[in-house]
C-alpha cells in the first residue's frame, strides 16, 4: 500500500531534535495535514531507520503517497556539508559525521535537502511567519546557544564554504566569557538564555534582598532566562539592572551585525523572545546607539518570530524556497 499519489503542492518537513523527530506533511499554506514524532536515537541508522518508517506510516495513515513529493526537507541542529548533507556533529543525538542525506534518500527514495536549525527556523519564517515578503533579513535564536540565520536578496546567505552562519560566534567582549565553542567572549556566551541566567545569578549574588531570591526559592531554587523579566515586572530594580544590561549586550550584538549585513528586519525567536515587549522595546530603543548612519536610513527593526512550534517541520518543508544555488 503506496497510497494515493501526493495532492500538489504538499511537502515533506523532518524536524530532528536533541530527543525528538517531528515529521509532518506540510500542505498549501504551511497548514500541516498529518504529523508523527519519534524518539531520536543515538545509533544513527537505527535512528535513519526509524525516521523512515515513521515517514511512510504516517504518509499512509493519512492517505497521501510518498513517490510523487518533490524531496524531504531536514533540519537539525548542526553544521551541515553543503555537498554531502553530512551532519558534521550533532551533539545531543551523538552523530559524528553522519551521512544524514545519503541515509535518508536511500530509505525514502526521493531526494532529500538537509539544513541546520537555524536556517530552517528563518525558512519558516520566509514562508509564513514575520519575513514573508522581506528579502534581508536577519534572525537570532536565543535558546541554550544562540542560533543565526540570514536571508539575502530572499535567498539564506549560507557562506563561502556553504556551511552556514555562526552568528551566536561573533565576539562581543575581548577577554570575555568563556563560551562553547572554546572562545571567550561570544555574543552567544551573554545572550543565550544560558548567559541571561548567568548574569542574573550574578546579580541575586550582589543583591540579597532582591525579589529574585524568592521567585527562584518558590521553583525550587531554579534560576531561568525568565527570572529577571519576572521580577522586573514587580519593580525589582536588581531585575531591572539584569534585564537593561542583557539588552544592552544583545543591542550591541544585533547592531554590529546590523551594520555588516543591513538587513530590513532583524527577529529574535527562542525562549528568551517570550519576554516580550520588555525585551522588544528595550532593543529597538538601543539599537541607534550601534548602527551606523542611523539618522540617515534608519535602523532596521527588530521583531520576535513568529512561527511556533512547527517552526522547524514548516521550515524543512520549504527549503526549497529559500536554498541558495
Ligand atoms: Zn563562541
Amino acid at each position: 500500500m503506496t497510497g494515493q499519489p501526493a495532492p500538489s503542492g504538499i511537502k515533506l518537513g523532518i524536524d530532528i531534535g536533541a530527543t525528538t523527530v517531528k515529521i509532518g506533511a506540510v500542505g498549501e499554506g504551511t497548514a500541516i495535514l498529518a504529523r508523527a514524532v519519534a524518539p531520536t536515537l543515538q545509533d544513527f541508522a537505527a535512528a535513519a531507520d526509524l525516521i523512515a518508517k515513521t515517514v511512510r506510516d504516517t504518509f499512509r495513515e493519512a492517505g497521501l503517497g510518498l513517490s510523487s513529493l518533490p524531496f524531504a526537507g531536514v533540519g537539525i541542529p548542526s553544521a551541515v556539508h553543503p555537498v554531502t548533507g553530512r551532519v558534521v556533529e550533532a551533539n545531543n543525538a551523538g552523530w559524528r559525521d553522519a551521512p544524514l542525506k545519503e541515509a535518508l534518500e536511500k530509505r525514502l527514495g526521493l531526494p532529500v535537502l538537509v539544513a541546520n536549525d537555524a536556517d530552517c527556523a528563518l525558512a519558516a519564517e520566509a514562508s509564513a511567519g514575520a519575513a514573508r515578503g522581506v528579502p534581508d533579513v536577519l534572525m537570532l535564536t536565543l535558546g541554550t546557544g544562540v542560533g543565526g540565520a540570514l536571508l539575502l536578496g530572499g535567498r539564506l546567505y549560507r557562506g563561502a564554504d556553504g556551511m552556514g552562519m555562526e552568528l551566536g560566534h561573533m565576539p562581543l567582549i575581548a577577554g570575555g566569557r568563556p563560551c562553547t565553542c572554546g572562545a571567550d567572549g561570544c555574543l552567544e556566551a551573554y545572550c543565550s538564555a544560558t548567559g541571561l541566567v548567568a548574569l542574573t545569578r550574578d546579580a541575586m549574588a550582589r543583591h540579597p534582598d532582591s525579589l529574585m531570591h524568592a521567585w527562584s526559592r518558590r521553583r525550587g531554587g531554579r534560576v531561568s532566562g525568565r527570572t529577571a523579566f519576572e521580577c522586573l515586572k514587580k519593580g525589582d530594580g536588581a531585575a531591572r539592572a539584569v534585564v537593561d544590561r542583557y539588552c544592552e549586550l544583545l543591542a550591541q550584538g544585533i547592531g554590529g551585525l546590523v551594520n555588516a549585513f543591513r538587513p530590513r528586519r532583524v527577529l529574535v525567536g527562542g525562549g528568551v523572545s517570550h519576554a516580550g515587549e520588555p525585551l522588544f522595546t528595550r532593543l529597538n530603543a538601543l539599537l541607534p546607539r550601534f548602527v551606523i548612519s542611523f539618522g540617515v536610513i534608519g535602523a532596521s527593526e527588530v521583531m520576535p518570530a513568529q512561527m511556533g512550534n512547527d517552526a522547524g517541520i514548516i521550515g524543512a518543508a520549504t527549503l526549497d524556497r529559500v536554498r541558495g544555488g
